[in-house]
């Protein structure tokens, strides 16, 4: 007699049409950035979140006082039982801080090659403090920017990812956008935030494909975290399983909106 064994479906997954996004990044205590943000942004989108801590950072919006990076054993234990809870369909990697931890990461996520992974590789604070210490920017290159579906980098961050001066107008973005596709990342979304300009101008950068240009107008409420939010968004919707370039739209155009809402309440209070 012949059974047919009927397999129970995996854990987790999409839930009633809501992707679930696993959130490997710090804690950032004025609650403007990082771990926060992400989160934060995951429920406004209304996706399920996981989460692995990699460092908690005292920081306010002028300077970082203290870092202590999460041991990298157990940032490898909590992706390990973020999965065991329900399996992503997107991640997102924010702060990892020294190379331990993104080694720590990049051997947790090794096992599931096929989850699309948004890697923001920051760097550094606004304020100027350190995020992620020499050797680990070498680490990140080799490790899990090849890895990555896309890199979110902002324009300082490309420039130390490609060892060059960050650009300042759109014809040099969208040339670094470029070039850090032929070192060997996948798709690359460079921010220009940093640049000057009525809009705030990105390049998105995708083998095969000319450099498209995703446009916003600049609001003067620059905001702390906004990059979180954004790789955060991008990861909600690649769960979703929009395409790369309509996952970008679509962040930035929740980010955008968000800006709107925090330069309304700037005009309310003064
Ligand atoms: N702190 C943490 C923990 C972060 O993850 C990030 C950004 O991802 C920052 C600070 C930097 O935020 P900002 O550049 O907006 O100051």
């Amino acid at each position: 007699m012949s059974v047919s064994v009927r397999r129970a479906p995996a854990p987790g997954g999409s839930v009633e049409g809501r992707p679930t996004v696993l959130v490997i990044a710090g804690s950032d205590s004025s609650g403007g950035a990082g771990l926060a943000r992400d989160l934060r942004t995951l429920f406004d989108l209304g996706a399920r979140g996981l989460c692995a801590v990699t460092a908690v950072t005292a920081q306010s919006d002028r300077r970082i006082t203290s870092v202590h990076h999460v041991p990298p054993a157990l940032v490898r234990a909590q992706i390990e039982a973020a999965f065991e809870t329900r399996a992503p369909d997107a991640i997102k990697i924010g702060m990892l801080g020294t190379r331990a931890t993104v080694e720590a990461v990049a051997e947790a996520l090794s096992a599931h090659a096929t989850i699309p992974i948004v890697l923001d590789p920051v760097l550094a604070a606004t304020s100027g403090g350190t995020l992620l210490d020499a050797d680990g920017r070498e680490a990140l290159k080799i490790t899990l920017l090849p890895r990555a579906a896309l890199v979110t980098p902002n324009a300082p961050e490309a420039g130390v990812l490609l060892g060059e001066a960050p650009a300042t107008d759109e014809r040099a973005l969208a040339a670094q956008a470029q070039r850090l596709l032929a070192r060997g990342a996948r798709a690359v979304l460079l921010k220009g935030g940093h640049a000057v300009g009525d809009e705030a101008v990105d390049w998105l950068a995708l083998p095969g494909h000319a450099v498209e240009r995703l446009a916003a107008p600049r609001l003067e409420a620059a905001q702390r975290g906004s990059g979180c939010a954004l790789a955060s968004a991008i990861a909600v919707q690649l769960g979703s399983g929009a395409s790369l370039v309509e996952a970008c739209r679509r962040a930035k155009a929740y980010v955008l909106k968000q800006l709107r809402s925090v330069a309304a309440e700037h005009v309310r209070e003064h």
